[in-house]
């Protein structure tokens, strides 16, 4: 199958996919494990440290209301939902967005709108279920008006509920989709184009950052080199790491009984 063809499985329903043409379980060279490290203190120290200890969570409930009660920053008076999460609480992928569109905000549900709709396709499109495979949350959980980036403020103010997902989940991949995630989590002097389709190794976690879903939708040329073409590759990237992952564990669960 050449990229091209592979390609549109993101047009497709999961049930059209062919099966065979998805990512086997290679092992790929380890050297690709933690290719780059972020060495900054603030991103190598153990995420429940950066967190002040008044903002911790015993659960994702606690937390979920917690947030849902959220007064700190100037998004909290004009939104309609906190949108908090979606997905599989205990699963061993989390994908962090930028902030809620007008979608998300009517529905309490991040990544429902257009951009929510192909990264599912994109996830679906090498395999993954949405609903057991993956964790989805934002960098910010109000929508900020009109679509705009949030600021600095609203990054920051979030960020401690961001953290404790990120702990309470507790996953092993982490994708960031976009700059405001790669900015919050990595570091602020990278850029998507350059970074994206790296791992980074960041608390314990692997971490890759891949392009938003709504630059993909802006860009639909799925030619070699292209973003959509570029994320086909990340994401079959992703799918081989995860499945290395789960082999891992159940080797290691199989030792144990
Ligand atoms: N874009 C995001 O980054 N997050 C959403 O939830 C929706 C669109």
């Amino acid at each position: 199958m050449t990229d091209k063809e592979q390609m549109s499985l993101f047009d497709m329903t999961p049930s059209e996919i062919p099966l065979q043409d998805l990512p086997s379980a290679e092992k790929i060279p380890a050297s690709t494990d933690a290719k780059k490290t972020v060495r900054s203190k603030k991103n190598t120290k153990p995420v429940s440290a950066t967190v002040l200890a008044d903002e911790q969570f015993s659960s994702l409930d606690e937390l979920r209301d917690a947030a849902c009660n959220c007064q700190k920053c100037p998004l909290a008076p004009t939104r309609n939902n906190v949108v908090v999460e979606r997905g599989d609480r205990h699963a061993k992928i989390l994908i962090i967005g930028e902030a809620p569109g007008e979608q998300e905000d009517l529905s309490g549900l991040p990544f429902v709108g257009k951009s929510g709709q192909l990264l599912d396709k994109i996830l679906e499109s090498v395999g993954f279920d949405i609903n057991k495979d993956v964790y989805v949350c934002n960098t910010v959980k109000c929508r900020p008006p009109n679509n705009r980036v949030p600021t600095e403020i609203e990054t920051t103010t979030c960020k401690p509920y961001l953290l404790e997902q990120i702990r309470l989940v507790d996953p092993k991949i982490i994708l960031l989709t976009g700059a405001t995630s790669l900015k919050s989590i990595l570091s602020e002097k990278l850029g998507i184009t350059k970074v994206r389709g790296q791992w980074y190794a960041w608390d314990g976690r692997l971490v890759m950052p891949i392009f938003h879903p709504s630059y993909l939708l802006r860009n639909q040329s799925r030619e070699q080199g292209s973003p959509k073409w570029l994320t086909w590759q990340d994401v079959k990237a992703i799918k081989v790491k995860y499945l290395e992952i789960i082999s891992t564990n159940s080797a290691v669960d199989d030792e144990e009984f």
